[in-house]
């Protein structure tokens, strides 16, 4: 049976290694680490079949005295920090001492420096964790380093690792991270002595962004930038129709350190609430900055995750940058389509473009701040958007609102019941009813079609309806007027015991609704009063679909989730359905609705409620141009 044994420290220095490089990307990323703490401008990296074989890394950095070459192999030794209080005010990339080692006990690495006012260099070489002696190296000065045979010593760890173009795009991972936080940097990356990227400064993160990710991304960026007490957000965030199926496009970079953040991609995916459908991504490059002793970078052994402070302040700053930034936008979703063949057109390369590209000024100075408040100018002109004393309220209800008795026709609450005076149409400003607007045609009844000064915009009728009702509801329910109606007789309703039980637990967040649940015993729920926007649905059936909600989710979401939920519910079962004909008022009435709320280029779902086809693109289409 064999024996316990204290281990040698070559096989200690493994085991190390074992958490900190699990693959060449990982080598890639401490080395161009160190590269950027010693002051390089320039770095050059080679790697052969994924990196498994070779990593050079090449920089032209301080480089380091022959005397301390074999200290910066050895385990916990580093130039970076001296005492235990440094580790709270890390301004470097690296900290621990320990990179080199564990790759030096992992490959067969040589290491050749020679910093600028030395005559002569020295190269070191470490296999395995096992030092040659010193020797002169006469190169140019900073420092060079080749990692060859990565795991030679160990084949379990080589035997995980994946295909060469795999690790390869590992490497390509860690490059592009790299790039796009030292934007003054100059890199190139090769592979198999061919050349993967070399960009180049001056760069500014825009140029670099659209190197990457191509102009499809690039061109549909929105600046962000804001300051709260010591903590600084820039960066630049895409249209919700950029969206993507993951959150790899989520780059998040703390101090010039890319992390990986839950909290911060959930403010970051918070922000973009009613834009994106459930399962679907934004695409954001955002750089938080704050005094290094506000967050604390020695929490993981990547050192890929941070802790701040104060992470709630963080987590607003990211919010509400972001939502107050796309609040501001026109997010209407653009169509464009290829020029020229019929077959490529056949071919359906239809693709929804961002309005307002905010390309060109490739700075993250002079946010648009003050420009995109501009955009909103003409609705707030009048105070009919959000006039302090009820402006919205007052222009909340259209020509056809429900009231009681529900008009005869088809019933459409397009507004929550109101009976005060309606802003006429010419109060509207101008820019906002451009033409008269029987001009919508109705399509398919699902859609309209309408001309308008940008060009041909096609509304989807139950989703733009659908917002509508949402931001309504949702402004009478934090002001506490939503209007409910009480059933005479309070309807009710039999559920499985536990959905009876789920629905009562919300009994608070739902009466917020208007939603009236009481327990009648055995399973049965009474429905007392529902929000009279619900007009003439069935009571039965409304709460039938929050149940459904209700139990469809394994943990319950937040309050404010919940209600956005909720609300976005109850304004869908309202709408307009297609199939559903409208009147030439009912049409009109929706279409003014449309300039009246807000965000209605999406429905609370985060499905686009219409499309831009712009006149300049029909112009090109027919060769008009
Ligand atoms: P850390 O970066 O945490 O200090 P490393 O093991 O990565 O630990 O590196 C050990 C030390 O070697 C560093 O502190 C630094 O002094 C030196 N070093 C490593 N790479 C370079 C480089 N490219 N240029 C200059 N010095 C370097
Ligand atoms: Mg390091």
């Amino acid at each position: 049976m064999p024996r316990i044994q204290q281990l040698p420290p070559s096989v200690i220095t493994k085991i190390a290694a074992g958490e900190v490089i699990e693959r060449p990307a990982s080598v890639v990323k401490e080395l161009l680490e160190n590269s950027v703490d010693a002051g390089s401008s320039r770095i050059d990296i080679d790697i052969e079949q994924g990196g498994v074989e070779l990593i050079r890394v090449v920089d032209n950095g301080c480089g380091i005295l022959a005397d301390d070459l074999p200290l910066a192999f050895a385990s916990h030794a580093t130039s970076k920090l001296s005492t235990a209080e440094d580790l709270f005010r890390v301004h470097t990339l690296g900290f621990r001492g320990e990179a080199l080692a564990s790759i030096g006990g992992v490959a067969q690495v040589t290491l050749q420096s020679r910093p600028a006012e030395q005559d002569c260099g020295a190269e070191l070489n470490c296999h395995g964790g096992e030092l040659a002696p010193v020797r002169v190296w006469n190169g140019d000065s900073g420092t060079r380093i080749e990692v060859r045979h990565l795991f030679f010593n160990t084949p379990v760890r080589r035997k995980f690792l994946r295909t060469t173009a795999t690790e390869t795009g590992h490497v390509c991972e860690v490059f592009t991270r790299l790039a796009l936080a030292q934007p003054a940097l100059h890199l190139t990356l090769r592979h198999n002595g061919k050349e993967v990227y070399e960009v180049t400064p001056p760069a500014d993160l825009l140029s670099r962004i659209g190197l990457f990710f191509g102009a499809e991304v690039r061109d549909r960026l929105h600046v962000v930038e804001m300051e709260a007490g010591p903590a600084k957000l820039r960066g630049y965030v895409a249209d919700p129709a950029c969206e993507r199926g993951n959150a790899k496009l989520q780059y998040l970079f703390v101090n010039g350190r890319w992390v990986r953040d839950r909290s911060l991609g959930h403010a970051l995916q918070e922000a973009y609430r009613g834009l994106l459908m459930t399962g679907r991504y934004a695409v954001a490059f955002l750089f938080v900055e704050l005094p290094p002793d506000q967050v604390d970078v020695n929490i993981h052994p990547t050192k890929a995750e941070v802790r701040f402070r104060d992470g709630q302040a963080i987590y607003h700053l990211v919010l509400t940058a972001i939502r107050d930034r796309l609040r501001r936008e026109n997010l209407t979703a653009r169509l464009q389509l290829p020029l020229g063949s019929g077959q490529s057109m056949a071919s359906g390369q239809w693709r929804v473009a961002s309005t307002r590209p905010e390309v060109g000024s490739g700075q993250w100075a002079g946010s648009s701040a003050e420009k995109s408040q501009e955009h909103l100018g003409p609705s707030t002109a009048d105070g009919s958007r959000e006039g302090p004393s009820g402006g919205m309220e007052r222009s909340e209800a259209a020509p056809w609102a429900l009231s009681a008795p529900p008009p005869p026709g088809p019933v459409l609450p397009l507004t929550a019941p109101d009976t005060r005076p309606l802003p006429t149409a010419s109060s509207l400003p101008s820019a906002h009813c451009p033409l008269p607007t029987t001009k919508a045609i109705q399509l398919y009844d699902a859609y309209l079609v309408l001309e308008t000064p940008e060009g041909m915009l096609v509304i989807d009728r139950h989703a733009l309806h659908e917002r509508i009702l949402f931001e309504q509801l949702k402004k009478r329910m934090r002001s506490g007027s939503l209007e409910t109606q009480r059933l005479l007789v309070p309807e009710p309703v039999d559920l499985p015991a536990d959905q009876a039980a789920r629905t009562l637990e919300h009994q608070e967040a739902l009466a917020e609704l208007g939603l009236g649940v009481e327990d009648f015993g055995g399973g049965t729920v009474l429905v007392t009063t529902y929000p009279a926007v619900l007009g003439n649905r069935p009571p039965q059936a409304i709460l039938r679909a929050v149940v459904d909600y209700l139990v469809s989710k394994d943990r319950l979401p937040n309050r404010e989730q919940l209600l956005h939920d909720l609300l976005s519910l109850m304004a869908c079962h309202a709408a307009v359905r297609a199939g559903d004909r409208l009147t030439a008022e009912e049409i009109a009435a929706l279409v003014d609705q449309r300039d009246l709320a807000k965000d209605t280029h999406h429905c609370p779902h985060g499905r686009p409620a219409s499309l831009l086809f712009s006149r300049h693109e029909l112009d090109r289409q027919f060769r008009r141009l």
